[in-house]
């Protein structure tokens, strides 16, 4: 199948009689016919049992999401953020470390910087520009991982996903990343050899604002019985013993985390919530399409304008990142722009104050036009210095292009920059 048959057919196959679009199962709990069963499924939980880490809407969900990427497995959280948390947990322990790029979003710099740190873990964050020699650098014999985001919320650098590959793999490490705003629709990062996938679903996915989730996908790939993850080749005495590379083969990272994490952590999507991530993953290869046009047609307005000092799209013919961008992303970029109004934070404000179809908002990636003051909200945490690093001036205004006509957006943007 083709990717947009399988945002349709993917996930659910229903029988003879069965409802044809997938149901939304509302029950946290299941029902067997002995206690043997049920004792079975604490040693291995390869059924439905409990509603803290399966179900099958859920789990319908799940499937398409694996097929979409071109993963073995998937596992859906209750955030993004979630899911990336879960994400580094299933490798790192405390006295461990992962590498990270600097450009990703906030709420994942703060995960990282101040919350894994007080667990023990330690994140060394690097220029993804940097040469491979200089990255090979941060490594040290306790590093774990590498991470990082296609498309980077806010500041719209595309990772060159080959690159980070070659140097985790020579480490011996997997490489996971964020594919949030591409979403598997603009670009597959399984085929350019990343490891693992994680998602905020709550963005693009759902693309209606009305479900928070996350997804954590396994291309099946990594080989865990190098030598440097002995928690998937040694036995797990919370499951009597299960050695999940020889229980699960290729499937070792998404099974564990779910029957290891997701057991602990609880923070699994309600039935309701994945039902919703459905119907908008059916219409995600339209709408991708239409946001990649809306976008650049805005981008290029924006360019145009001799009140925008800087306009970031890296379809834009002449972005230093066009040649990445034809590369990684060669259907568009999203509907995402960042632009800097000449005038900084002050005029950046009256700016999206003086918006009426936009809405100013925390959220980005959605149906309608939506913009945000990253300085001021998203990454208000960061210290300059790491504003910079993510590649955020202080003026800098996130603006997330929706499927509106293109020119009543225009319009918009035209009225308020009058006001500046
Ligand atoms: C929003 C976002 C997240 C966090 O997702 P939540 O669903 O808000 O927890 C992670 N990564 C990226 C790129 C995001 O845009």
């Amino acid at each position: 199948m083709k990717i947009e048959t399988q945002c349709l057919h993917e996930g659910y196959t229903p029988k003879n009689g069965e409802p044809r679009v997938v149901p939304i199962v509302q029950s946290t709990t299941y029902t067997f016919d002995s206690t043997e069963h049920i004792a079975k499924l604490f040693d291995m939980p390869m059924e439905y049992m409990y509603s803290r880490f399966a179900n099958p809407t859920v789990d319908a969900v799940e499937r398409k999401i694996a097929a979409l990427e071109g993963g073995v497995g998937a596992m859906c959280t209750s955030s993004g953020q979630a899911a990336s948390l879960l994400s580094i947990l299933n490798l790192c322990n405390a006295g461990d470390s992962f590498i990270s790029c600097s450009t990703i979003y906030g709420g994942t710099v703060n995960l990282f910087a101040v919350t894994l740190k007080k667990l023990g873990i330690e994140c060394i964050f690097i220029d993804s520009d940097s040469s491979e020699e200089e990255i090979q650098k941060a490594f040290k014999p306790n590093t774990k991982a590498v991470f990082g985001e296609t498309l980077a919320n806010p500041a719209l650098k595309v990772l060159d996903i080959e690159k980070m590959a070659k140097i985790a793999h020579k480490n011996n490490v997997p490489l996971i990343i964020d594919n949030t705003f591409p979403t598997p629709i603009l670009c597959r990062p399984f085929e350019f050899g990343a490891d693992i996938i994680v998602h905020s679903t709550t963005k693009y996915m759902d693309g209606h604002a009305v479900q928070g989730g996350g997804v954590i996908v396994d291309s099946g790939n990594f080989d865990w019985t190098c030598g440097k993850f002995p928690e998937f080749t040694e036995p797990d005495e919370s499951y009597h013993g299960v050695v999940y590379t020889r229980e699960f083969g290729n499937m070792a990272y998404i099974i564990k985390a779910r029957m290891q994490l997701m057991r602990d952590f609880g923070c699994y999507p309600a039935a309701n919530s994945a039902f919703l991530l459905n119907l908008g993953l059916e219409t995600l290869p339209v709408r991708m399409k239409q946001y990649c046009i809306n976008a650049k047609e805005v981008a290029e307005y924006l360019e145009k304008s001799d009140k925008i000092e800087s306009v970031v799209y890296p379809a834009l013919q002449n972005s230093d990142q066009k040649a990445l961008a034809d590369k990684y992303l060669p259907d568009g970029c999203s509907g995402v722009i960042t632009f800097t109004i000449k005038g900084g934070r002050e005029t950046a404000v009256k700016f999206m104050d003086s918006l009426k179809l936009a809405s100013n908002v925390v959220h980005v990636a959605d149906i309608r036009t939506c913009v945000l003051h990253p300085a001021s909200a998203t990454h208000r945490q960061l210290t300059d210095e790491q504003l910079v690093a993510a590649g955020i001036n202080p003026g800098l205004i996130r603006f997330s292009v929706g499927l509106e006509n293109v020119e009543d957006i225009i319009e918009d943007i035209k009225q308020a920059l009058e006001k500046v």
